[in-house]
């Protein structure tokens, strides 16, 4: 099976882990980023690509999607390597103090340090228990919404009462034939906004809202055609061709739980000058880390990737004088970027 070296190996190809390979690569640390997910970006790109961000510095407003696009492009001269749709599993310490990971499929690579960028770990959306779900995952069943457009004309059944319920119920009812949506109960776990204007919208005849719990499925040949709600006064049928259940997230962190570092529930607890995790050498940066005030938010993964690498350097080249320079007016960092 096919082996290779690199200086720091990123389990994730997150947004942070994107942006860490930015600040490793300013210090010459070449990366090499495995994700289980087919492409780049996390939760970004899986679960809310075409949603607007407002919180990332300099972007008044930004796509998920287009801030992975950004930092796609911020890291090009970096040249990582990507391994996609593939997990790291195992971890093995070497002699000259580096570190052998393998993948699920037996691939192994050696990095002198490790940077877990997991988020969540492998997320996996909670399933709702209706008999032979399955059967429709996938061609009528979806758990999150990579294009919106998959879903103009549609007559959409969005179930559950959280953000991601009510924001899809927003953001689709323009495109959507008609979306229906289903929750549980009265009340919801959303932004208070968000549920006001899905009750606005309510009113003005433009969603139908039902409270109940789907029980029944009915299709053919995976093709959806009406499911069944059981509310408080009794079953109804609705007619719906997609139906998006919002049941929450599994966030299972995986192999690396078996790696014996130290947990905080199911995240990596870290110091917070270095972002290192109780091994030397493995470093937790992200959703995945946890100290005191932990923020999951992007900007706080950015502001613990630029720390990292500065420890990180240390290890990849012991000895090496680190010196602290500007973007803005560091000739070398031009030259490493390709500014003219
Ligand atoms: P992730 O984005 O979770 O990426 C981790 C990656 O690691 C994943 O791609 C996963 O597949 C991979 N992985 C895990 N385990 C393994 C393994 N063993 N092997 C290989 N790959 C593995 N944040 C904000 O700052 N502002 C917002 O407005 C905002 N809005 C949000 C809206 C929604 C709907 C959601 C769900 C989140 C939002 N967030 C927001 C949170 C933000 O998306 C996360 O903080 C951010 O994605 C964390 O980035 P990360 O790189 O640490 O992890």
């Amino acid at each position: 099976m096919e082996s290779g070296k690199t200086d720091v190996l990123i389990v994730g190809a997150g947004p942070v882990a994107l942006f860490a390979v930015f600040e490793l690569g300013l210090l010459d640390m070449k990366c090499h980023l495995v994700d289980i997910l087919d492409r780049p970006g996390g939760q970004c790109a899986e679960l809310y690509p075409e949603k607007p961000i407002y919180d990332i510095p300099g972007w008044p407003v930004i796509s998920a999607q287009g801030l992975v696009d950004q930092l796609l492009k911020q890291i090009a001269p970096f040249k990582p390597t990507f391994s996609f749709n593939r997990m790291v599993s195992g971890l093995e310490k070497l002699d000259d103090g580096g570190f052998r990971v393998t993948l699920d499929d037996g691939e192994t690579i050696e990095a002198k340090v490790i940077v877990i960028a997991a988020g969540g770990g492998s997320f996996q959306p909670k399933r709702p228990p209706i008999p032979g779900i399955e059967a429709y995952e996938g061609t009528s069943v979806f758990y999150s919404v990579r294009r919106m457009e998959a879903f103009r004309g549609q007559d959409l059944v969005i179930v559950g009462g959280g953000d991601s319920a009510l924001d899809w119920t927003l953001n689709l009812q323009p495109l959507a034939r008609r979306v229906a949506l289903v929750h549980r109960r009265p009340e919801f776990r959303a932004a208070p906004d968000s549920v006001n204007k899905m009750l606005a919208m309510q009113q003005r005849g433009e969603i139908d809202f039902w409270i109940g719990q789907i029980v029944r499925l009915t299709g053919n040949a995976g093709q959806l055609s009406s499911v069944t709600v059981k509310g408080p006064d009794g079953e109804i049928e609705v007619a719906c061709t997609r139906m998006l259940p919002f049941f929450g997230l599994t966030m299972k962190l995986g192999p690396i739980a078996d790696w014996g570092l130290e947990l905080h529930e199911n995240q990596i607890p870290v110091d917070t000058e270095k972002f290192e995790t109780s091994t030397p050498g493995i470093f937790a940066i992200g959703d995945i880390s946890w100290y005191p005030g932990k923020l999951k938010l992007i900007l706080s993964g950015f502001h613990e990737a630029a720390l990292m690498a500065q420890a990180a350097k240390r290890i990849v080249s012991p000895g090496e004088r680190v010196v602290f320079q500007y973007t803005t007016s560091s000739t070398s960092i031009h030259r490493k970027l390709g500014v003219p």
